[in-house]
This record gives structure tokens, C-alpha cells and sequence, in this order.
């Protein structure tokens, strides 16, 4: 489906709104989650901390989201984290430069040139004011970072442009009181904050948005042991090459150069695999190296994990491998030392970051999910990540059948989300129920007042079985631990 129409159901169902949508003066940029929204949120931050915290025994911090200003000194934020952007002299609007020549020329454009190659370019394509068709001022860069002023005071600080810098600056504590050893990854799950020129397309660009980033910390000398890498050796990664995808397992990938090492396309994989269980369509799903000038101001490699929508390729997961440029600047501006033990000798660890954006990973894959079939919608969202899990109906409102369905609906609510409905036709019903991807859906008639079973329907293939009201549980349990949809 297309963006439109994920738009309508997000509006319409309760997944995500403007964030104070009721006054003219709301800024752009900003979103509110609705009751199914924050759910099916919560079950891909959980499927990400199954799929790749525990599974690779990863720890998990929760940092502040003001930080202080000396963070982004020695990160580099203050000084580099900014956008080239440009005014219309005729009506004041303001623009990302590089974007605004890629919709003129449909080529990409690097985030990170000089501001004179920029003006060159404008100039070269005649580019003019998408809004008014005025001539366009001088290019300048803009700091995307937000100010805020602490206590009475006023003490500079910032809200943080990206979770990571909080794993950054307790490194040294974290991997002395976890005992850590190298490779030591730590996770976290929290909101940043950037100050975008022109945020757009709801949650694809936030100024106000969730993260989900983890950091390894590692010894370059000595990447990942052996043991870890087996269990991708063979798996073959879609990486983009040239025009196209193509498969390449992930030993072949390292030794043919297109992955600078074993750890990276370790965790590249992990993540392919994390994206594949959330339901994302692999068809439409690809891992690209970035070029030198479209990399991060910290990166010395650096991968797109991109998925392809109705609004073109969207970037999900940035990850970089930051060198040790990120516990070098800490160390510098704090004096505090980051050095630590390994294989012997005192070392500052490097870094691989996996950041991904968690909003834009939502809406990627509400838009696969959702499809027009049969003269219903339905959102075929992988059964772990459903925000409702059980709809629970008496086949009519009358007789017993009400107070039948309710006493599942009790019952099942302790251990499932469930939702109870007993008004219009069941047609109706369900097709309210598959719109937002509930995976089944039990219903009550008149045989359950006699033989104690109910109907089972699934979401996908609509088809229905009779199944005993005791065994009911244990069923939705072994669809909900597992990853496909339940098989009739
Ligand atoms: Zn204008």
C-alpha cells in the first residue's frame, strides 16, 4: 500500500498522530504514539532485545536525554553535527540544500561538502524555490542540536542527537562493574533529539525520535572469536551492488573485500535476520556501503541497512564503525582514561554501531504489512509483533453467547492482549480485527453453550477451526513464540 493509506489507518485506528494537533502553532516534526502504536512499539523493542541483546549477550543501559555540553565537545557535535541549508530571498522559506539539488537532479547528494560546492551546484541546475520559484540566498551550514538552559543558572546544555553518546561516556564504569571483556556490546533503547530543516513523511523524519543503538566495543587486532562468526558464516547477506542486490554469504563477503571484517558482517547479519523476523520484505530490502562523502562526520566505513517503500528507499539502521575516535575524544576532553585490558596490553577499544531508527523501522513495516485483498484490508504483521493478539466475539448479542465470550475474554486478557467486541455483523467485526493485524480472532455461538469449543479464525488465510476452550491458551502461546502465522 502506499503511504496514504498507512497514513489513514494510523489516523483512523490509533497508531500515531501529530503531537498537539488541536493548535495551529504545533511545530513540525513531533508525533504522539496511539494505544496500538505504543504496542506494536513495545513488541519490536522486545523481538530486538530477543533477537539481538540476548542473543548475543549484550547488556542494556538507559541514559538522560540532556547531556552536558562537554559531551559534544568531544564528540564533535557542536562542531560538525549541522546541515547545509539555503533561504528563499522571496518568501523566507528554508531548505536542505542537499536534498533540494537531488529532487532537482535525481542524483544523491553528499550531506558533507563545502558550502561554496554547494552554491556551485545551485547555481549549475538553476535551482529555485520549490514553494514561490524565488532566487535562492548564500548556502550556510545549520547545528541540529537542541539548547536547553539547566536550573536558575542557565547552564548550557543539549538534548542528545543520538542515544549512543550516553553508552560512550559510561564505558568506563559499564565495563568495570559488568567485569567486561572484549568484545563488550552495549544497547539502548531512548529518545534523541534533532533539530531537522524540513521534517517530513510522519515518522520517517522526526525532530523528536526513538533509537534503538547498540555499540561493540572491540580490539581491532583481534575482531570476534571464532565461535560467534560460525553461526553466519554461510548466511548470505543482500548487500547492494552495483544496480542491484546481491546475495553473498557472509565469509565470502569479508574475503572478497566488500566487508572490511569478520565482526562487522557478523552483526550485519544479525541485524538482516532481526529485520526478516519484524516482517520486513526481503524482497525490498538491501545492506549498501556508503561512499566517502555520504558517510557520518565519525565513520571510517559505514552501512545503510535501507528497505524500499511507497516513498522510495529508507534508511533503518546507520551502522558505523566509528574507529576509536568517540573513547579518544571522551578521554581527551574529560581526562578521564578510557583505556582498558586486552590480550595483554592497555588499549582503546574500537567501535561498530548498529543505530537504528525504531520510528521509520514501524512504519516500514506497517507499509509491507499492509495490504488490499479480497475486499478487506489487513495488516499481516508477524504474530510477535501484533498489538492486539486475541479478538474475542459472541457470534450474536443475545442468549448466552455474551456472557460466554466475556468469561474468555477474561481469562485469555491475563496472559494475551485481548479485545472484546460484541456490536454490528461478525463480517464486520473481523474485518475491524484484520485491519490492524490482529492474528486470530475466537468466536462464541451456539455450539460452545453445548460442547464447551469455539471457532478459531486466523487473520491470513481466513480460514477457521473448532478448537476445545481449555486448549485455547496453550495454542496462542505456541503462536506467539513462534514467527509465522498460526498454520490451519
Ligand atoms: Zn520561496
Amino acid at each position: 500500500m502506499r503511504y496514504e493509506d498507512v497514513m489513514r489507518l494510523a489516523l483512523e485506528r490509533g497508531f500515531y498522530a501529530p503531537s498537539c494537533e488541536i493548535y495551529s502553532d504545533a511545530p513540525a516534526g513531533f508525533w504522539d504514539y496511539g494505544p496500538l502504536g505504543v504496542a506494536l512499539r513495545n513488541r519490536f523493542i522486545d523481538l530486538w532485545r530477543r533477537e539481538l541483546i540476548r542473543r548475543d549477550d549484550m547488556i542494556e543501559i538507559d541514559g538522560s536525554q540532556i547531556m552536558s555540553k562537554s559531551v559534544f565537545v568531544a564528540s564533535g557535535h557542536l562542531e560538525s553535527f549541522a546541515d547545509p541549508i539555503v533561504s528563499c530571498m522571496k518568501c523566507r522559506l528554508t531548505l536542505r540544500v542537499d536534498r533540494l539539488i537531488s529532487e532537482k537532479t535525481g542524483k544523491i547528494i553528499p550531506e558533507r561538502m563545502a558550502v561554496e560546492d554547494y552554491d556551485r551546484l545551485l547555481k549549475e541546475h538553476d535551482v529555485r524555490c520549490p514553494r514561490c520559484g524565488g532566487g535562492l540566498g548564500g548556502v550556510s551550514m545549520f547545528n541540529m542540536m537542541f539548547k536547553v538552559r539547566v536550573g536558575a543558572g542557565g547552564e548550557d546544555a543539549y538534548l542528545r542527537p543520538e542515544t549512543c553518546q550516553s553508552i560512550f561516556v559510561d564505558f568506563p564504569r559499564l565495563f568495570k562493574v559488568m567485569r567486561g571483556k572484549l568484545p563488550f556490546p552495549v544497547a539502548q533503547f531512548g529518545k534523541s533529539f534533532r533539530n531537522e530543516i524540513s521534517p517530513r513523511q510522519s515518522l520517517i523524519r522526526l525532530r523528536e525520535f526513538y533509537q534503538a543503538e547498540i555499540e561493540v566495543f572491540f580490539n581491532p587486532k583481534y575482531a570476534i572469536d571464532a565461535q560467534k562468526f560460525e553461526e553466519v558464516r554461510d548466511y548470505r547477506l543482500k548487500l547492494a551492488l552495483g544496480e542491484g542486490v546481491e546475495e553473498v554469504s557472509c565469509i565470502d563477503a569479508v574475503e572478497r573485500g566488500l566487508i572490511p571484517n569478520r565482526l562487522i558482517s557478523y552483526y550485519l547479519a544479525l541485524i538482516q535476520q532481526f529485520y526478516e523476523k519484524a516482517g520486513v520484505d526481503m524482497g525490498r530490502f538491501r545492506v549498501r556501503r556508503l561512499g566517502e562523502e555520504e558517510k557520518a562526520f565519525y565513520a571510517e566505513t559505514a552501512f545503510d541497512v535501507e528497505v524500499e517503500t511507497s516513498l522510495g528507499w529508507i534508511e533503518l539502521v546507520a551502522c558505523n564503525y566509528r574507529t576509536d575516535y568517540d573513547l579518544k575524544g571522551h578521554s581527551r576532553v574529560s581526562k578521564e582514561d578510557m583505556e582498558v585490558m586486552d590480550g595483554g596490553e592497555k588499549i582503546i577499544p574500537h567501535v561498530f554501531e548498529l543505530s537504528m531508527g525504531v520510528d521509520r523501522s514501524i512504519y516500514c513495516i506497517m507499509e509491507h504489512a499492509y495490504h488490499r485483498e479480497d475486499g478487506r484490508d489487513v495488516l499481516k504483521l508477524k504474530p510477535a509483533l501484533a498489538p492486539i493478539q486475541v479478538g474475542v466475539f459472541p457470534l450474536v448479542n443475545r442468549d448466552e453467547l455474551p456472557r460466554k465470550a466475556r468469561e474468555i475474554y477474561n481469562s485469555l486478557k491475563k496472559d494475551f492482549q485481548a479485545f472484546y467486541d460484541e456490536s454490528g455483523s461478525i463480517g464486520r467485526r473481523y474485518r475491524r480485527q484484520d485491519e490492524i493485524g490482529v492474528p486470530v480472532c475466537v468466536t462464541v455461538d451456539y455450539d460452545t453453550l453445548r460442547d464447551d469449543t469455539v471457532t478459531l479464525r486466523d487473520r491470513d488465510s481466513m480460514k477457521q477451526i473448532r478448537i476445545d476452550i481449555p486448549k485455547l491458551a496453550s495454542r496462542l502461546n505456541d503462536l506467539y513464540r513462534g514467527e509465522d502465522a498460526l498454520q490451519l
